[in-house]
């Protein structure tokens, strides 16, 4: 499969895959949630010979990706440059590298869409888009059962393996799954919701972050910094200080935190912000998830207001697009085989069943939306050390006592912290690769997903590029 596009336009698209139609009801693998993890699993499973189905509540795919315009690609390098993540991932990147969609880790999220689309389709995967998984049961030969309602009415599809990536373990949890949410306090994070703003002069914009260090978190500028070069790359800025706090003082800033975020996109001239935080959301409570997206809404204009403004090089800035949905760091945290814990990234853990290697560090938002503080001490993130890394083993895919499921993504089992680390997107991409073989491997041995040898698993993953 191929996708040429152009900065604007599509250009030439070769290759589309037509089977797009649940004409069936009975898969080998259904996945529950098509965003990063999810359209990985699908194309895992698929690969590997299964009958899969890809369900996913939305009218497009990637989830906090595309939905919640999440960018970019956290690293997935050592401190030293090693890769660390690979197969899909990588597949994704470079794909979207061609479509002219990618510049360095930053995406352009439309081209995202389309690329995860052709890639699902292209891999032989039957899509069903705008239907809701709403409870999952057990027929009486012990398949499983998923219930979805959509503009179709109610519908069952059946199938041996059931992957759950709906980030929340809405599927896992439907059968009895067990699991944790929110930190000591119970609270999970922030929400926030991204906007991508348009029309910035990005050299004007740093010049004073190269002007005035002691104002920005980062990037910290040399003086003699070509920024005209810098420019052309992705260009990630937070602080802001004074002016966010003369803007407070004036009544002219309604966002929490002491400084704002935005990141560079592909395309210059636009960025996207992720700088509102709403507090005490839990993303699996519609009366919560209601009251994220109007008070995000509600700081969005106002850090619209502030840029313009405000900052050198947003004069004639104006907002672009708002997510689709406000971004949800976390929810439910399935109880797995196995719980990968802040130690686990501190002391570079490695296992005999890993499936993912990362170096990201533990990166927890309050729960309580007091957004970015000055003096948070972003050095003391636990870390693996200089070069090293840490592994995600393949029993955190792994509900306890339910068998038939795997769960990747978001809601594999963690603590907050150890989730604080994998929740990023290239990690929960691995872990839908990883699910989506696994899920094949049990089928073909007569075996439960938690019994399949983690041996034949981790040769397999290598076998199609992970790095594990
Ligand atoms: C504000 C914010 C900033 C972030 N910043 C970064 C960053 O800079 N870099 C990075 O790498 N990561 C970042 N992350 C983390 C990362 O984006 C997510 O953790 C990751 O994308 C999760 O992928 P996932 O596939 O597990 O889940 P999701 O992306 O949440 O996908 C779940 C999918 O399931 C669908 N779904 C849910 N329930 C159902 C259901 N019942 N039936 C059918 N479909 C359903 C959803 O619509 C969605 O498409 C950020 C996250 C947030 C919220």
């Amino acid at each position: 499969m191929r996708v040429y596009i152009g900065p604007h336009f599509l250009l030439l698209a070769t290759d589309f895959n037509d089977t797009i139609y649940c004409m069936a009801n009975t898969y080998e693998v259904i996945i529950g949630g098509g965003g990063m993890a999810g359209c990985a699993a699908a194309m895992a499973a698929v690969r590997s010979g299964c009958r899969t189905l890809l369900i996913e509540q939305f009218g497009y795919l990637g989830g906090c990706a595309t939905a919640a315009l999440v960018n970019p690609f956290m690293t997935h390098c050592a401190s030293d440059g090693t890769p660390l993540v690979a197969g899909i991932f990588d597949e994704i990147n470079r794909t979207l590298d061609e479509a002219g969609g990618l510049l360095s880790n930053c995406f352009d999220t439309e081209i995202l869409m389309l690329v995860l689309q052709e890639m699902v389709l292209g891999s032989g995967a039957v899509l069903r888009l705008h239907t809701f998984c709403d409870g999952v049961s057990r027929d009486d030969n012990g398949d499983i059962v998923v219930r979805t309602v959509s503009k179709s009415g109610e519908e069952t599809f059946r199938c041996r393996r059931l992957i759950d990536c709906t980030g929340d373990a809405d599927l896992a949890v439907s059968l009895g799954a067990e699991f944790e949410s929110g930190g000591e306090d119970g609270i999970p994070q922030a929400a926030t919701l991204m906007f991508d703003v348009g029309g910035v002069d990005i050299v004007r914009a740093l010049t004073y972050v190269r002007d005035n260090p002691d104002q920005v978190r980062f990037p910290k500028l040399a003086s003699d910094v070509d920024l005209n070069e810098l420019a052309d790359g992705v260009v990630s800025v937070a602080g802001y200080y004074d002016l966010v706090a003369r803007a407070r003082n004036a009544g002219e800033y309604d966002a929490p935190g002491d400084l704002v975020f935005y990141i560079g996109r592909p395309r210059r001239g636009e960025v996207t912000f992720n700088t509102t935080h709403v507090g005490n959301i839990d993303g699996t409570n519609a009366d919560d998830l209601t009251r994220a997206e109007v008070d995000g809404r509600r700081q969005m204009i106002s850090v619209v207001r502030f840029a313009r403004k405000y900052l050198p090089g947003f004069e004639n800035a104006y907002l672009a697009r708002s997510a689709a949905h406000v971004g949800i760091r976390e929810t439910r945290r399935i109880i797995g085989e196995y719980k990968f814990s802040g130690s686990d990234v501190a002391f570079a853990r490695k296992f005999d069943d890993a499936i993912c290697r990362l170096a990201y560090p533990v990166d927890v938002h309050s729960g309580k939306g007091e957004g970015y503080t000055k003096d948070e001490e972003v050095a003391g993130m636990q870390a693996p050390g200089p070069g090293d890394w840490y592994e995600i083993p393949y029993r955190c895919l792994i509900p306890k006592g339910i068998d038939g499921v795997l769960i990747a993504g978001r809601c594999v089992s963690s603590t907050q912290a150890g989730h604080g680390a994998i929740r990023i997107m290239p990690a929960c991409t691995a872990m839908g690769e990883a699910a989506g073989v696994a899920a094949a491997l049990s089928l073909a041995r007569g075996c439960s997903p938690g019994q399949v040898d983690p041996v034949e698993l981790r040769a397999a993953l290598r076998q199609r590029g992970a790095l594990v």
